[in-house]
């Protein structure tokens, strides 16, 4: 039985309970936001834009030097019509969904980018694109994974959100679905592109000599390389009528295998909106990104701990991701339109608008 005296002895643990759990979430995210705020930006868009766009080409070994002056161009001048296109829509009072799918698509057209046309190839020579999307507002969201005849895996991801009472289609599944939607499907040839299928010769021929060397593995070159995984694309916007939206799409990694799915079309890995916190994109090494559910923590910092988005970005990618040993990066963006971007890894495509209603095009870390 119970005694009055345990009775108020349990009371008096779950107010103490209580306390210390509210005084350590308040001090602490306070005290986050008032020692991080200096280290904001410069490029940050001011407090109210109203509307905001910023896109990702992919981070990886991007060296000030390795493209040449010809393919820099190219690269910029895509960024730029892809930024651009997402910015009009939004200026057009075009919702996020559409600014993010419109870019995003651009970039799937493009040969430039691991997504869409310019996918890397799976360790059998096929093609298989993964994306996703999230709506701020609603929180919903759709994903695709595994597709290997539709165009615009960006599409799909968002008819999956709209059109179907799901969050995720894989496969051939989803690719029914893209039909029954009359979304366009190409023949699988569509997707082979020279440089992607000589990096995967590269790959082969160095998991063939490393598997002589050492029988029974899958060569460290192979998984990891981050030669082998940049390119993905991916956008976040802030509409007219404040909403949040992410979205990104993939190719992969090359010489994936196994029906291999990366963080892309996993809500909070890779992707994540939510109007009460931020909209994220990212680009790297999907099983860390996975691991650590990227995109969702650092709309967790954002929400719970009052961090502004340079600062959770930060925390998330050079310090927890780093010292995990992955790489990568991501764009952010918050409900006022401040913008984040980080990335431990040597470049990163990357495109935003900035507070005078300008493209600003980067690829290196500086
Ligand atoms: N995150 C993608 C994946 O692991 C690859 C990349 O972003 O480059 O599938």
């Amino acid at each position: 039985m119970r005694t009055i005296s345990s009775v108020k002895y349990e009371t008096f643990r779950f107010v103490a309970a209580a306390l210390v759990f509210v005084l350590a979430l308040f001090p602490v995210g306070l005290t986050a936001q008032k020692a991080a705020m200096p280290e904001l930006k410069q490029n940050q868009s001011p407090q109210n834009p109203r509307i905001g766009f910023m896109i990702h080409g992919g981070a990886g070994v991007i060296r000030k030097g390795s493209l040449t002056p010809e393919r820099e161009r190219e690269y910029k001048a895509k960024l730029e019509e892809a930024v651009m296109a997402g910015y009009k829509a939004l200026q057009a009072g075009r919702s996020g969904l559409d600014a993010v799918e419109a870019a995003i698509r651009i970039m799937e057209d493009s040969p430039l980018f691991n997504a869409g046309k310019g996918a890397v190839f799976t360790n059998d020579g096929k093609n298989e694109l993964d994306a996703s999307i999230m709506e701020g507002k609603t929180m919903k969201a759709g994903a695709v994974a595994g597709l290997r005849k539709v165009k615009n895996p960006i599409t799909l991801a968002r008819a999956v959100m709209e059109k179907s009472p799901h969050v995720m289609m894989i496969g051939d599944g989803a690719e029914k679905f893209a039909a029954e939607q009359k979304l366009e499907l190409v023949d699988e040839k569509y997707f082979w592109t020279e440089s992607r299928w000589n990096s995967l010769q590269r790959v082969l021929k160095e998991e063939k000599e490393k598997a002589e060397q050492k029988p029974g593995t899958v060569s460290e070159s192979a998984r990891s390389l981050p030669e082998n995984r940049f390119g993905t694309v991916g956008a976040v916007a802030l509409d007219k009528d404040g909403n949040l939206t992410a979205g990104t799409s993939t190719g992969g990694m090359t010489n994936k295998r196994w029906g291999r799915v990366g963080d892309v079309p996993i809500i909070g890995a890779g992707t994540y909106a939510n109007n009460n916190s931020c909209a994220v994109s990212a680009t790297g090494w999907g099983e860390f990104f996975i691991r650590l559910t990227v995109a969702r923590d650092i709309c967790a910092l954002v929400e719970y701990r009052a961090l502004p988005v340079q600062n959770a970005a930060d925390l998330v990618i050079k310090k927890r991701l780093q010292e995990m040993g992955g790489d990568g990066g991501v764009i952010v963006m918050d409900k006022l339109g401040n913008m984040g971007i980080s990335f431990n890894s040597e470049g990163m495509y990357r495109a935003y608008i900035d507070k005078d209603g300008k493209p600003v095009v980067e690829i290196y870390a500086d």
